[in-house]
């Protein structure tokens, strides 16, 4: 037997340390976990609801088609049904975009630092990877152009950008968009649109009229507060969706986790209210780091990139034994950084308390 060559390189997913482990292991009974951007208030309470109507259903497949949840996507976006596809995350749409566009003999072009699960992918499937670092933390637009040849057959804007919740804004991703050639598909990955509130930053649902090489992601594990659940989309031209159809499993979406998704995405006033908090939160955190002359980058997301000019896994294991889980920025690329999600004012004020008696 042999594992294919692409994949002995590759570490499994990482999911950091847990609420429990982490309960275990130091003694400690109240942890709080802000590593991996979810939200802190939970999701709409008409969610519960749709779950527990769906428990009646449960040895009957799912509508691998999503069509009711397709339909409110649809309405809510002001594109056709068609224009849309559901993963099992929108890790898994990444993967099926991978699936669709990359094998061996093409390349990928990305950011470095970024979401990780482009590169993974991209190496499963025996692309080549150019990865362009970020200047002054954002994307570099400019080098991703110069990067692209005629085998590139993707290129992944996060957007916001997971770890430094910088952005690309509207005239750069156009002026972008204008240039690359039409052989290349633009990924604009945005699990964190519900946050944004930067007036520049690209409405990108509009730009798909012009661009057919384009494909937008969006998320219902953040702001909408259902990460356990696994539902993401990709939304792009009908052509391109049709092409990338048949890589997608038939029953990727569960029925419990798609009519969450409907009675969650009917809550508009959830959305607002958890945004404006985190907006707040993240206001705590400007505060903190500008009284104590620390770097970070302004955020468009539920997260914050700190830099405390020590070691990230140093600052990590500092918060750990006070039972705060964060992301070291050690394994983002960050050496000397941390990020930390913005949890509820309590929990803002505990990290933001103990980070306070450390430096
Ligand atoms: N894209 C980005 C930028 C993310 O930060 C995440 C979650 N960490 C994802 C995609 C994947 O999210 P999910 O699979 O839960 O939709």
């Amino acid at each position: 037997m042999e594992i294919k060559a692409q994949l002995r390189g590759l570490s499994p997913y990482q999911p950091g340390k847990s609420i429990e482990e982490v309960k275990r292991q130091y003694g400690l009974s109240d942890i709080i976990k802000l590593a991996s951007n979810e939200n802190p208030y939970g999701c709409s309470p008409a969610v519960k609801e749709a779950i527990i109507r769906e428990l009646d259903r449960l040895a009957v497949y799912p509508d691998g088609y999503a069509r009711l949840l397709r339909e409110k996507v649809a309405a809510h976006l002001g594109v056709k049904e068609t224009q849309l596809i559901f993963g099992n995350g929108s890790d898994e749409v990444i993967q099926i975009i991978s699936r669709a566009f990359l094998s061996a003999g093409t390349n990928t072009v990305m950011a470095v630092p970024t979401f990780p699960q482009y590169r993974h992918n991209a190496v499963i499937e025996g692309a080549e990877i150019r990865e362009v670092p970020l200047v002054n933390g954002r994307h570099d637009l400019e080098a991703m152009l110069a990067a692209i040849d005629e085998n590139t057959r993707v290129v992944w804007i996060c957007n916001p950008n997971n770890p430094t919740g910088t952005y690309v804004t509207e005239q750069e991703l156009r002026s972008f968009l204008e240039r690359v050639p039409k052989h290349v598909l633009v990924v604009l990955d945005e699990a964190y649109y519900e946050y944004v509130r930067a007036d520049d930053y690209p409405q990108t649902v509009p730009l798909l009229a012009q661009y057919d090489n384009m494909m937008i992601l969006r998320t219902f594990s953040k702001a909408y507060g259902l990460a356990a659940l696994r539902v993401g989309y990709g939304i792009a031209s009908e052509a391109l969706i049709q092409g990338m159809e048949p890589a997608r499993e038939p029953f990727n979406t569960s029925s419990v986790a798609q009519a969450a998704a409907i009675a969650a995405l009917d809550d508009q006033a959830f959305i607002r209210t958890c945004s404006d908090k985190t907006r707040e939160g993240l206001e705590m955190f400007y505060r903190f780091c500008e009284e104590n002359g620390l770097r970070y980058y302004p955020s468009q997301t539920n997260f914050i990139l700190i830099d405390f000019a020590i070691e990230g896994n140093e600052v990590f294991q500092y918060l750990l034994e006070r039972g705060i889980i964060v992301r070291s920025g050690n394994a983002l690329g960050f050496p000397t950084s941390v990020r930390i999600t913005v949890g509820s004012k309590e929990q803002n004020e505990r990290v933001i308390s103990a980070l306070a008696q450390m430096i």
